[in-house]
């Protein structure tokens, strides 16, 4: 491979930069990467120690963002390695490649955070018509489900409850990061990424179609709310 095709592959794909690419070809209409990982040494997910002992390799196949309007799969040669530490409870462990790849994702992280944000803008339904017209196709409940897996920062104070019609997304979408953890606590509907996951069903069963009212119960006056959260 010539500098300049290197180089334009280091432009394009920076998410491969820690791996080397093998081949780039096409399979129908898709376009098919594949890459195999290179590190000397891989650090236990378990107790963190280094490890050089390779145990095994497989393949893993990852969907990723779509390379010019086409759909793209990334086939990944990795290894599992062994855990030397006496005390940790992992025999071995499979390695990860930082901002490529996480345990058990089938999708590169650069497409989980891209179809994250697709969820939170659009939900499930309209969310998988967009993705279909992307070139990156996920259904609708996985589209939910990616919305439920995100991580929830603490919030000291609540300033503003949004409720609508899709509260869960509504409110990440309107405070990006901000308020969902408190209203999971002040509605107290358990954990919104476990089970039903919404907070819709709680506060139209409270109170039919009144969720500035129903929200007004739950939060007294301790916060302003706004129907609609627009
Ligand atoms: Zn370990």
């Amino acid at each position: 491979m010539g500098d300049h095709a290197a180089g334009l592959l280091k432009v394009l794909f920076p998410h491969l930069s820690q791996v080397v690419i093998n081949s780039i070809g096409r399979m129908g209409k898709s376009v098919r990467i594949a890459a195999i990982c290179t590190a000397s040494t891989a650090w236990c997910p378990g107790c963190g120690t280094v490890s050089a002992r390779v145990h095994s390799r497989y393949g893993r196949r990852l969907a990723d963002t779509a390379v010019s309007g086409q759909e793209t799969a990334i086939d990944l040669e990795v290894r599992r390695f062994f855990c030397d530490n006496a005390d940790c409870a992992k025999r071995t462990f499979a390695e990860q490649i930082e901002n490529l790849t996480f345990r058990y994702g089938r999708r590169t992280m650069t497409q989980q955070r891209a179809l994250q944000q697709v969820a939170l803008a659009l939900g499930g339904q309209a969310g998988e018509r967009l993705t279909e017209r992307l070139a990156t196709p996920v259904s609708g409940p996985t589209l939910l489900r990616l919305i439920r897996s995100m991580d929830i920062p603490e919030v000291p104070e609540l300033t503003v409850l949004g409720v609508d019609e899709f509260a869960f997304r509504r409110v990440i979408y309107s405070r990006p990061q901000g308020v969902l953890h408190v209203v999971h606590e002040l509605v107290g509907l358990g954990d919104l990424r476990g089970g039903s996951g919404y907070l819709r069903p709680s506060i139209t069963q409270n109170s039919g179609r009144d969720h500035a009212g129903s929200a007004r119960r739950v939060v007294g006056d301790t916060a302003g709310v706004v129907d609609g959260a627009r």
